[in-house]
């Protein structure tokens, strides 16, 4: 892969990197639209499929994530992707057995609270990882979803702070026609957890129309106790975490209003969603 993204940037064409992992929907392929329209005709579009191990706590769902890479090649390319990055684990983590990797990059200021506070090593894993694969594939341009608000946020940072020659864009949440944000992890949801989901997407409406309906701003310890009561009312519900912060900085705001950003984690069952918007 890296010999490839060699000769082509020697020919200075455009590479847009698409890093997933896998089992994809029609959120990654809007992403990869995204890509194939920033680096235009000429350019090359590379999707990275890889569940790294990295970036899971040891009691999540790593070893069940689901994975098809046959259909997950038949869409891209029907998507038009020049090249799929499908590497293994000994190829990412080499000998990492006998313990032969030991290099890790750490954002430190945005990664610690949400869901790096939920999940301790989420974010060491998931920014070394990135940053491998932009060392691989050596794009242009990097496409991210705002599904991952604090992932994008963290990237951006990483890329910033170490000098990595690269764009970063970031495309809007695609969602199922009730709201839905789409995510891999849906497959989980079966039975009556599929309608329960929707609660998510329910409570960022509810905290935006509050928002818009008020000229001055929401306590946000009233707007969290209120929204703990209306997710957990779905039976297989509960709230791991709901934040409201500032878009860019991701510092917590305790006076929720208008542009400020809101993030939530809820479990539904054992399967753990997230969701995210602009209030
Ligand atoms: P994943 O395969 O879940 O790691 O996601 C790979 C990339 O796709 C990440 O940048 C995600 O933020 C993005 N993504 C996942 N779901 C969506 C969605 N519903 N809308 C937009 N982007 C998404």
């Amino acid at each position: 892969m890296q010999r490839l993204a060699k000769s082509w940037q020697r020919t200075g064409v455009g590479v847009g990197l698409v890093p997933t992992m896998g089992y994809l929907h029609a959120g990654h392929l809007s992403l990869v639209q995204r890509a194939s329209r920033l680096v235009g005709k000429s350019g090359k579009v590379v999707v990275s499929i890889y569940v790294n191990p990295t970036q899971f706590g040891p009691k999540e769902d790593f070893s069940r994530y689901p994975r098809d890479f046959a259909r997950d090649a038949k869409l891209c390319r029907a998507a038009g992707v020049d090249v799929i990055f499908a590497p293994s684990n000994d190829e990412m983590y080499p000998r990492n057995d006998n313990g032969d990797f030991s290099t890790y990059v750490t954002e430190a200021q945005l990664s610690p609270g949400m869901e790096g506070a939920s999940r301790p090593t989420h974010f060491r894993g998931a920014t070394t990882l990135v940053a491998k694969l932009f060392n691989i594939v050596l794009p242009t341009v990097a496409v991210f979803g705002a599904k991952d608000y604090q992932q994008a946020a963290v990237v951006k940072r990483m890329v910033r702070d170490l000098n990595f020659p690269l764009k970063i864009d970031v495309a809007p949440i695609f969602r199922e026609a009730d709201g839905l944000a789409m995510s891999s992890r849906n497959k989980y949801l079966v039975g009556d957890l599929r309608n329960q989901a929707v609660v998510l997407s329910r409570a960022i409406q509810r905290v935006q129309a509050a928002v818009r309906k008020n000229s001055r701003p929401l306590l946000g310890t009233k707007l969290r106790a209120d929204l703990k009561r209306f997710v957990e009312s779905e039976p297989a519900a509960r709230l791991d975490y709901v934040e409201f912060f500032d878009p860019q900085t991701l510092a917590p705001i305790s006076k929720v209003a208008r542009g400020s950003h809101m993030a939530l984690a809820v479990y539904l069952g054992k399967t753990r969603l997230i969701d995210n918007a602009r209030l």
